[in-house]
């Protein structure tokens, strides 16, 4: 499948000097503002082939993805989730949400409960939330000193570094929306009563800090954007252009892996199911 567009644009080069506050998160870069139905069309067709990808994942079983997702409260993760990869099969994909560390978790390093959930042989494994936030809620609320967080870029690197090394595909997409994008989102959580569910009135805490989280996540994202383990800003406010340039990320970075069916035994042409 040839790429519709270059996702390259999106990527944070290592020791890019990132300034998140000139990426616009409304644009459209490489497709018609106005073409929403055209690219809901594109994603279909993705998603066609993202199926047929993660099949082959699974059947060759040797190669492991990562898929980091990050964004503020109602940046769209689960949307993410739900639309993108919508018909992969459940056998082999995971999803791991990190919630606000457990007494257990936080009685061992950061990275314990990470690494536990990173995905085996065949796997694709979505973290929806991730090791990041130790250096992002962390980091914005002194939930540690911060000799302790800053440390930890160099420490996420490696970690990052070692699973690449191993075998694991990474990528990272931190969903970029803008502050009054969230409070729309936001306010119909209050007004639609079938989303009241998904309001929590503790998201108004980091909505209230947007400007030290969105320092914190450009820290995060230029210093531990790298060749293994690269970060893409998606402009997200538009929910169809977010699903396309991640679609296109994830089928392009699989194609990439050059997959192929395990070898069948050699005479299974000849072969018949006995009576
Ligand atoms: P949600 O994704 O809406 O279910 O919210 C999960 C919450 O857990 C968010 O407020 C995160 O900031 C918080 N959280 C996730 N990981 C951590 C962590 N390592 N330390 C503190 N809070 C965290
Ligand atoms: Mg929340």
């Amino acid at each position: 499948m040839s790429a519709a567009f270059d996702i390259d644009r999106f990527r944070v080069k290592p020791d890019q000097d990132l300034d998140l506050a000139t990426r616009d998160p409304q644009e459209t870069p490489g497709w018609d503002p106005d073409d929403k139905s055209g690219a809901k069309g594109r994603v279909d067709v993705l998603n066609d082939r993202l199926e047929e990808l993660q099949e082959l994942l699974w059947a060759q079983g040797t190669e492991r993805i990562l898929v980091v997702l990050q964004a503020m409260d109602a940046g769209g993760k689960d949307g993410t989730i739900k639309h993108v990869f919508d018909g992969v099969n459940p056998s082999g994909v995971k999803v791991a949400s990190f919630k606000k560390p457990s007494k257990e978790e936080l009685a061992h390093d950061y990275l314990w409960r990470v690494h536990q959930q990173v995905p085996a042989d065949g796997e694709l494994v979505i973290f929806n939330r991730s090791h990041y936030e130790d250096v992002l809620v962390v980091r914005v609320e002194n939930l540690v000193p911060p000799e302790r967080w800053q440390r930890r870029y160099d420490h996420i690197r490696n970690f990052e570094q070692m699973l690449a090394d191993e075998g694991t595909t990474i990528i990272k997409l931190f969903l970029h929306i803008s502050k009054s994008e969230q409070q729309e989102r936001l306010q119909e959580r209050l007004d639609r009563p079938e989303k009241h569910w998904k309001f929590d009135p503790a998201d108004l805490g980091p909505r209230s800090k947007w400007e030290q989280y969105q320092e914190a996540f450009q820290v995060a994202l230029a210093r531990t954007s790298t060749e293994a383990a690269p970060w893409y800003v998606v402009p997200a406010n538009r929910k169809w252009f977010r699903n396309l340039v991640i679609s296109e990320i994830l089928v392009q970075t699989l194609e990439g892996l050059e997959m192929t069916f395990p070898e069948a035994p050699a005479d299974i042409a000849t072969m018949t199911i006995p009576d």
